[in-house]
């Protein structure tokens, strides 16, 4: 005997009488088809009341094995358990189950349905897993009222199933880089291109209204998509496609830029040999840049920047790795100059800038303008609030004021050989390796 029953109470509400009903918790229909037959019939959790005969549900859980079966274990939650209990309840049914069991053994996991109470009658003989495909594929017909519930326990299945290949898919794309990657994760998954794949992601945005970066990207990733649904994969990738402002009007709805999007996606991952293409994709940023879009602000350092200051900075920081041409580092410096003021509410980002400005003017030969840069970005950011940043500045600071005093200013040299050599004796323990023994390096030069 593998199927049991167990005595259970249940309180009459038309006549009031408190009886006990005999119910049903492990159906083996292989050994059971009488009881296969109530379930078939929606009979197995209705009693009818012992004092006045009205029909009285039970809710308790139940376990059906069908050992031949083309999935051998349904198992129908009560509706009173939390996930813990009703665990707890499957593994205790499954154990008796299992003390006769004629099927395969053990049970396959994928041969395991849990399922609603109400579309027993329909799936204890059905093959569920064909019954998904088929409804995934629109091929499974429900017409009568039993049919018609059991297929929607099939829709949210197949919601469900979706949904969990669709999260991981979608959280890799929000923390892709590169174009490529995003051509193989979209071609690889086709459902990405789906219409409601755009209200989630729409409503993926509310949980992160303080996060503009992530924001940021959601709205790429959706205006990204949106191409691929319009006009390809192949054809969005292969950058043959008009982009720019003017072919962005035409497209009503999508926020950025691809160019703005390309020049956010190559700052998220900077490595010191993409210089090139980060100065070009910035490059393209901000010339493109509507007045909508220079609005948009990125996360950085913790301070929220925008876009048009910040851009201009690392176009300059870009510029200096690479220069193409010495004229260059003069149009660098005179844009990082004149948009300093877009900084003034970001004292961080601007302390970043001006060390940027310093390093630009002192290869320029403009030692006077590198030292003011300097200075101004250790007043912004002092000693304690970045160590790390503060050590740099300082050595580029001590080098300026050397390089200003070889003119014979021993003033000026001692100014620098001091600030050097404090900066040392005193340096912070975050300061790291490197930065500490460019310092050190620095320091040894005057001697
Ligand atoms: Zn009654």
């Amino acid at each position: 005997m593998t199927s049991y029953c167990q005595s259970y109470p249940y309180g009459c509400s038309r006549c009031g009488h408190q009886g006990e009903a005999e119910v049903w918790r492990v159906v083996d229909i292989a050994e059971r088809p009488d009881l296969a037959d109530e379930i078939r019939g929606g009979r197995i959790r209705t009693y009818a009341c012992a004092s006045c005969a009205q029909p009285v549900t039970i809710d308790a859980s139940l376990l059906v094995g069908r050992p031949h079966g083309a999935q051998a274990i349904l198992f129908a939650p009560d509706r009173s358990s939390d996930r813990q209990e009703r665990d707890r309840q499957f593994r205790l049914h499954l154990h008796f189950l299992m003390r006769g069991w004629t099927g395969k053994r053990p049970v396959p996991r994928d041969e395991l349905f849990f399922l609603p109470v109400e579309t027993l009658d329909v799936a204890v003989d059905r093959d569920v897993e064909a019954d998904l495909n088929d409804r995934a594929e629109q091929a499974f017909r429900a017409n009568t009222a039993r049919l018609q519930r059991y297929a929607e326990w099939l829709d949210g299945q197949l919601h469900i199933r979706r949904a969990n290949r669709l999260v991981p898919l979608l959280w890799r794309l929000l923390h892709s880089d590169s174009d490529a990657e995003y051509q193989e994760i979209i071609e690889s998954e086709r459902m990405l291109l789906d219409d409601d794949v755009d209200a989630l992601l729409a409503s993926v945005g509310a949980d992160f209204a303080e996060d503009p970066e992530t924001l940021f990207r959601l709205e790429h990733l959706r205006a990204l998509l949106r191409r691929c649904r319009e006009h390809g994969v192949e054809r969005v990738f292969s950058g043959d496609l008009p982009i720019g402002p003017d072919a962005r009007k035409e497209e009503t709805g999508e926020p950025f830029s691809p160019q703005i999007m390309a020049a956010v996606m190559r700052l998220a991952g900077v490595a010191p040999e993409s210089y090139p293409e980060v100065r070009a994709a910035l490059e393209a940023a901000l010339q493109s840049m509507t007045e909508e879009e220079s609005r948009l602000a990125l996360r950085v350092d913790g301070e929220l920047v925008p876009l048009r200051p910040l851009f201009t900075r690392e176009l300059t920081r870009a510029v200096v790795r690479h220069p193409r041409h010495a004229a260059d580092l003069r149009e660098a410096a005179r844009m990082l100059t004149a948009g300093m003021t877009d900084f003034e509410a970001f004292p961080r980002a601007r302390a970043e800038a001006e060390c940027i400005l310093g390093t630009v003017l002192r290869i320029l030969d403009d030692r006077d303008g590198a030292r003011a840069a300097f200075e101004c970005a250790l007043r912004l950011r002092p000693r304690d609030a970045d160590p790390e940043a503060w050590a740099r500045a300082t050595t580029e600071l001590g080098s300026t004021i050397s390089a200003l005093a070889r003119e014979g200013d021993q003033a000026q040299l001692d100014e620098a050989i001091g600030l050097l050599e404090t900066a040392l004796h005193d340096l912070p323990a975050a300061v790291s390796p490197r930065t500490r023994g460019m310092l050190r390096q620095r320091w040894a030069r005057h001697w």
